[in-house]
């Protein structure tokens, strides 16, 4: 019954969910907020984690195995020792979360930062929450993983832009994280490109101060809000509204094409709060590509407006992510050569047998 169920436990700002995932389809959710500092944060993931295998998978719980688990949650996250630092909205500076996880649910468990791990599970999904449109959010059970190589024969890359207070990004190629020697590969939020916003790292006109939801509440001050969507607001005649999002589409644009061009992806997926704005903001952002692709030929090949994609609220992308942690289905780790196999390599003017 067990058999091929996974576990993903999403830690956010404000709330932690799980997910029981087989066959790559969501079996059972549940969610509550997250707890503050380093005991109740895991507390609360220990808690959820074991109300969704009591009530969905009660064998695997008895036999006290089987069940993989991966958990993700904000700040540095390293896969490998398994900490997470400077997780400052849930009060944690240091947390063995592999390790105190793994004590607890009794069988190991993967981690990841959660932006990686929602970037993950969209690759897994691969736009399978919709026909393509924003706000057609579907049911999470029945989605499914999708493997292989891109329709056009090359490799399969996905950048995923999360949008929420700040930006942060990642990418994912052939189902792995692109890391990078210091785990920033893929977060473009930091990159000055102009303008004279103060940024929360120190630095002058990063891409964050234009496209996140800090910089639409600096563009659009809740004190000059009638309303709480800003393009229902612009659309009302609310002119701060109206720059606002244009500043908000043009920096989401370009970080887009950031993305693309950095990355070589084939979709930018772009999830976090501010997604919920929905069709408008979509289609905000591929104004703002389109009007990129008149300027400049170079662009314009790129069909950067159909490659960007708004996840819809409702899929649990950080959870699915995480329970997909550390699954070793890829090519490029079925590959990896045992210790005693004789290197598959051909020299040049040589032939491998
Ligand atoms: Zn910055």
């Amino acid at each position: 019954m067990t058999a091929g169920h996974r576990l993903g436990i999403d830690i956010g700002g404000t709330k932690t969910a799980v997910a029981l995932v087989a066959d790559g389809s969501v079996q059972a959710m549940r969610s509550a907020p997250s707890g503050r500092g380093a005991s109740g944060v895991v507390d609360v993931a220990v808690r959820l984690a074991r109300e969704v295998l009591d009530a969905h998978a009660p064998r695997a719980r008895g036999r006290g195995a089987t069940v993989p688990v991966g958990a993700c949650m904000p700040g540095l996250v390293d896969p490998v020792s398994g900490f997470a630092r400077h997780a400052v909205n849930l009060e944690v500076e240091s947390l063995d979360l592999a390790g105190e996880l793994s004590a607890r649910l009794g069988v190991p468990v993967a981690v990841e930062n959660d932006v990686k791990a929602a970037a993950l599970g969209a690759w897994r999904l691969r736009g399978s929450w919709s026909a393509g449109s924003a706000g057609s959010a579907g049911s999470v059970a029945g989605v499914g993983p999708a493997r292989g190589s891109d329709d056009r024969g090359g490799e399969s890359a996905l950048a995923y832009l999360n949008l929420g207070t700040g930006l942060a990004s990642a990418v994912v190629r052939d189902g792995i994280v692109v890391r990078g020697i210091d785990g920033a590969a893929g977060e473009i939020g930091h990159l000055p490109v102009g303008g004279d916003a103060p940024c929360t790292c120190g630095q002058v006109g990063c891409l964050e101060t234009v496209a996140s939801g800090s910089a639409l509440a600096r563009l659009w001050p809740a004190t000059r809000r009638r309303a709480r969507d800003p393009f229902a607001a612009a659309a009302a005649g609310d002119a701060l509204a109206g720059a606002a999002v244009d500043v908000l589409c043009t920096g989401v644009g370009l970080a887009v094409q950031v993305l693309a061009l950095a990355s070589g992806a084939e979709r930018v997926v772009v999830g976090g709060g501010l997604a919920g704005l929905g069709a408008p903001l979509l289609d905000g952002i591929r104004a703002d590509l389109m009007r990129r692709a008149r300027s400049s030929r170079i662009i314009d090949v790129l069909g950067l407006p159909d490659r960007v994609e708004l996840l819809p609220a409702d899929v649990p992308v950080a959870a699915l992510g995480a329970a997909w942690l550390g699954v070793p289905d890829v090519p490029r780790l079925a590959a990896v050569a045992s210790p005693d196999a004789s290197p598959d390599v051909a020299l040049p003017g040589e032939r491998v047998g």
